[in-house]
């Protein structure tokens, strides 16, 4: 299959914003491609080349990218960085420079969609010693037999950046309009298949193979593969604990502890462990997979939990950035197992020797979880449960909670089944709201891609005194198109531009003028701002005209609200 078929789809979709058209070009192509490309194609179309669980990355930099083009356009470097800095599309940019150069793609010959995508995959294995050579000849062998229009998808996917508007939800109705028929009725079926197979099976590319091959019947019998991660069930907010009691007939409460969902499945003594975000994080806690061993009665199974950072010294557990930073460290792991000791709160079980368990209700899961977990106290153990409907007794479970330092409570319906993927209401979240700061913008950084020419993330400050100290970015809350409500990149660069001090690579330093308010989840420790503190999922409500920088809140109003919101080991 010649990759110009694929590219001439990307230029459709690049066209097209209708979601339905979309669509619809994509079943043709998925119809029209081989079944043993259609794997291929469709991560292609998501511009990727590895399932988005997997841990492989092209990793190019855009240095390199830099260079890259120079050498395959004989453009300088400066030149393309300036065409970049237009644009911010490196695949805008060759394109451009490659029609100027056009003898060179008179004389290629065609490129298949084997080829990009073999020689991409290629990419993520380089390491070591003379990779920046090796990764710069593949991508350029690529280009240099590509046309031009083709050097800008390359470049694009190369890059992880495709912008073709393709989302998750495209790619599920398009394998279902590609391989299947039917009324309304049908196809919503049809496509909740998909959806289900994909939720076990995270990858669209496998699916839309499977849709093809097998039909609704395979779909629809796609289950829990051990070793391999999955779509977990996931909790709705409520509103308050009351409401979240009577929502069920036979509601049991839990903790809501502070930390990160970890996934534990176990076949023998084959232990794999992944994240929510579906990450492998197998090699990252060797002192889980051996809780797993000593204290999990069972040959195969797939349990659920809630990791934290514990301060055994304080007995509570630690901000969420020491967590995190075991997620995400790849090199001597021994020396933060010390450092940052984990406890797991078990609290559910969907695979147990053979069998899927997604039908059985919670109360029959949580017994199956009680009887093969052997506890291993403050380290591995089931997480705190209490059966009640009384909201006294559940009050007073809520501010136990609150009080070891955790989130809050999650109320869980026990007659529901698990739903994979699905933020059902069969969870519910109940946690203290906070209430929202004004903050004054102090920082900046100049925005990349779509977002080139803007103000992209916004660094929040408090005041103390007439200095006003770092409390963390933000990014979110801020809109991309003009409506009626809420605050856009266009609106907030312009009010910003005239309080510039400095400017270094992207980052911007700004005088603080702007206040913004500010909702967010909760305020954690930090040592990565000059205030100390940092807001969690932080986002922009709206301008604070009315407000100047002296007007904002300061320090010691942020170290109230921390205070209140729960005892933590600091
Ligand atoms: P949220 O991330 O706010 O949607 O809340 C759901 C998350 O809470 C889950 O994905 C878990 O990581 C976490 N969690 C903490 N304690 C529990 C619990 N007892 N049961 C289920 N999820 C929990």
């Amino acid at each position: 299959m010649n990759y110009a078929e694929l590219v001439e789809v990307y230029e459709h979709l690049e066209k097209t914003s209708a979601r339905l058209k979309k669509i619809d070009i994509i079943a043709k192509l998925m119809r029209e491609t081989p079944t043993d490309m259609l794997s291929k194609v469709t991560l292609l179309l998501q511009g990727k080349v590895f399932p988005s669980w997997s841990e492989k990355e092209i990793g190019i930099a855009d240095l390199l990218m830099v260079k890259i083009v120079s050498k395959s356009t004989g453009f300088s470097e400066k030149e393309i960085l300036s065409k970049f800095k237009k644009t911010g599309d490196f695949g805008l940019v060759i394109q451009e420079l490659a029609e100027k150069k056009k003898q060179r793609t008179l004389f290629a010959k065609s490129l298949t969609v084997g080829k990009v995508f073999e020689n991409l995959q290629k990419l993520a294995d380089i390491e070591g010693k003379g990779s920046q050579e090796r990764k710069f000849s593949l991508v350029s062998e690529l280009i240099s037999s590509a046309k031009p229009k083709e050097a800008k998808y390359i470049v694009r996917t190369t890059l992880g950046d495709l912008r073709v508007g393709v989302a998750e939800g495209i790619i599920r109705d398009a394998i279902a309009r590609a391989f299947f028929k039917g009324e309304k009725e049908e196809m919503k079926e049809i496509v909740n298949a998909v959806e289900w197979a994909w939720f076990l099976k995270p990858d669209y590319g496998e699916v839309a193979k499977l849709a093809k091959e097998g039909g609704l019947k395979a779909l629809k019998k796609v289950g829990i593969e051990i070793g391999k991660p999955y779509h977990v069930l996931l909790a709705e907010k409520s509103t308050s604990l009351e409401d979240a009691l009577e929502a069920f007939e036979k509601p049991a409460l839990e903790y809501k502890y502070d930390g990160a969902r970890i996934i534990i499945h176990k076949k023998g003594n084959d232990i794999w462990l992944y994240t929510r975000r579906l990450e492998n994080v197998t090699k990252q806690f060797p002192e889980l997979i051996g809780y797993v061993k000593e204290c999990v009665k069972a040959k195969s199974c797939v349990i659920e939990g809630e990791m934290l950072g514990f301060d055994s010294k304080t007995g509570k557990p630690m901000p969420f950035q020491f967590l995190s930073q075991r997620i995400k460290r790849k090199y001597e792991i021994e020396k933060v197992v010390k450092e940052i000791p984990i406890q797991v709160n078990l609290f559910d079980i969907v695979y147990l020797n053979g069998d899927v368990l997604f039908d059985k209700p919670l109360e029959s899961r949580r017994k199956v979880l009680e009887g093969i977990i052997k506890p291993k106290p403050g380290k591995f153990q089931l997480a705190e449960q209490l059966v009640t409907k009384d909201l006294k007794k559940a009050e007073k479970f809520y501010e136990e909670a609150l009080k070891a330092g955790q989130e809050g409570l999650i109320v869980k319906n026990l007659e529901a089944r698990y739903q994979p993927g699905r933020r059902v209401g069969y969870w519910l979240k109940v946690k203290p709201i906070m209430e929202n700061l004004d903050l004054v913008i102090i920082g900046a950084q100049w925005g990349t891609g779509k977002r080139a020419g803007w103000v992209g993330s916004l660094v929040l400050g408090c005041r103390k005194g007439d200095k006003f100290l770092e409390c963390g970015m933000i990014g979110t809350g801020i809109k991309e198109k003009e409506d009626k409500e809420g605050v856009t990149f266009t609106q907030l660069t312009e009010l910003l531009k005239p309080y510039i001090e400095s400017e270094k690579g992207r980052d911007l330093r700004i005088k603080p003028k702007v206040v913004v308010e500010v909702a967010y989840e909760e305020i954690q420790k930090s040592p990565n701002y000059t205030s100390g503190y940092a807001l969690r999922f932080p986002r922009v409500v709206r301008i604070r005209f009315d407000r100047e920088a002296n007007d904002a809140d300061n320090l010691e109003r942020i170290e109230k609200l921390y205070g209140m919101q729960r005892s933590r080991s600091k």
